[in-house]
């Protein structure tokens, strides 16, 4: 079975936009009477079928994977937009839609929830809504925005206080999250360019230095984008680390920290699997999201990523199946219950 543990709907049906879009007028304006009411939304499970068989499904069965880990748009979620009470609304009705595309086809998608993060609004009141997603939905983790801002790095890193309450109920639920940020509105970043990469690395600098995970020793992030510049740096991290003594970046990670694949060339998938452990490496493609497209030195997508899986020279067949699948199973300990049955092809 091959799980990929990133993907957003992306091809979501148009009258989301268009509620979207209403709603940040109305934040914008300051006016709550111009706010749409959820009730006005009008997505039918006709559209969603159209909206995933025709993408993510479609190519879930072109490339061969199973099952995707799936969660709201992330550049979407727009946590600096409006205050709490706009992005709990808008958090509430993403992660709803992403139940539905799991109900109408559970045997491909399981969900990951985004959540109501707001500037300067402790995280601890996002742990509400993560509770919510795990047990009355049945998510298995979350997309964790370490720069609510959108942009401008100004919330505590992510290894202080202000952060351990929601990490507890993460602790107490059993899932893992991702370190995620959303669309930037900081105009020297391109948000999945720059924003994205710049947060991946930031949050790993803050975890090696930090006593993060011996405050919370089953406490399990993943790190999207292969890791932003990690990989490539690793000597750099590894002397910082050893520098201001700490271990070796491997056993800093071992049971923490993990990277995904969505690195969209050969040469970066091979340096990822020759420096990072494999068991700290899980499978995904990001698909459909950041660099749509064909790559016109392959002739293939660049977001298809299994196939640079499988021809990573370094990599046996035993460290493959634990990319594809045994490491998913082991940071998303709820997938067991979910993700028994094979998808049908
Ligand atoms: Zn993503």
């Amino acid at each position: 079975m091959i799980i990929d543990c990133h993907g957003h709907y992306t091809t979501e049906p148009k009258d989301l936009h268009r509620f979207r879009k209403e709603q940040i007028a109305a934040a914008n304006a300051k006016d709550k009477t111009a706010l749409p009411s959820r009730a006005s939304l009008k997505m039918s499970d006709d559209e969603i079928r159209e909206s995933i068989e025709q993408n993510q499904l479609k190519l879930q069965r072109e490339r061969g994977t199973d099952l995707t880990i799936f969660s709201p748009r992330a550049s979407g979620m727009g946590h600096h937009i409006g205050d709490e009470s706009i992005s709990f609304e808008w958090s509430q009705i993403c992660n709803d839609l992403i139940h539905r595309v799991c109900a109408l086809y559970p045997k491909n998608f399981i969900g990951v929830c985004q959540l109501p993060q707001s500037p300067g609004v402790p995280p601890k009141n996002s742990a509400a809504e993560l509770e919510r997603c795990v047990k009355e939905l049945g998510f298995v983790g979350c997309n964790l925005n370490p720069d609510p801002s959108g942009g401008y790095f100004n919330s505590p890193p992510l290894t202080e206080k202000w952060w351990y309450p929601f990490y507890e109920k993460m602790i107490e639920l059993d899932v893992p999250a991702m370190i995620h940020v959303s669309g930037c509105c900081n105009p020297a970043m391109h948000t999945t360019g720059s924003y994205y990469l710049n947060a991946d690395t930031m949050a790993f600098m803050q975890l090696i230095l930090s006593d993060l995970f011996k405050d919370f020793p089953t406490l399990k992030l993943i790190i999207p984008h292969g890791g932003g510049a990690v990989p490539f740096h690793w000597g750099r991290f590894r002397g910082l680390a050893l520098n201001n003594g700490r271990p070796e970046l491997d056993e800093i990670i071992k049971n923490n920290i993990f990277f995904d694949t969505c690195v969209y060339h050969q040469p970066g998938i091979n340096l990822l699997t020759d420096v990072v452990p494999v068991e700290n490496i899980l499978f995904a493609s990001e698909m459909v999201g950041a660099v749509k497209g064909v790559d016109p030195k392959t002739g293939f997508n660049f977001d298809d990523t299994k196939r640079y899986i499988e021809k990573a020279p370094r990599l046996s067949d035993a460290d493959r199946a634990k990319i594809f699948e045994g490491n998913a199973r082991r940071v998303y300990p709820r997938l067991k219950t979910k993700a028994t049955v094979k998808a049908a092809v």
